[in-house]
């Protein structure tokens, strides 16, 4: 999953720093830094974080990943 923080709308409020702590880094008082392309097992935190976002400059981009297909049995 890609992701973008809009650093104009950022207010350093650290919400994301503290849901996704791998993801988010506050750096100095506002200084916001991240990373922009998160593995799987990061989803969860960053879309928490993003939920989370008092001014929703978290923006998410999951077009880069399949659409899982329905779980159950096949057949077989
Ligand atoms: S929660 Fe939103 S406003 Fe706060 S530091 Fe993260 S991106 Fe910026």
């Amino acid at each position: 999953m890609r992701l973008i923080v809009d650093l104009n709308r950022c207010q350093g409020y650290a919400q994301c720093a503290y849901l996704a702590p791998d993801v988010f880094t506050m750096h100095e008082e506002e200084a916001l830094l991240y990373a922009s392309q998160v593995g799987q097992e990061q989803h969860e935190p960053v879309m928490r974080a993003a939920a989370a976002c008092p001014v929703q400059a978290i923006l998410l981009d999951r077009l880069d990943e399949r659409i899982p297909e329905k779980a159950g049995p096949r057949g077989g």
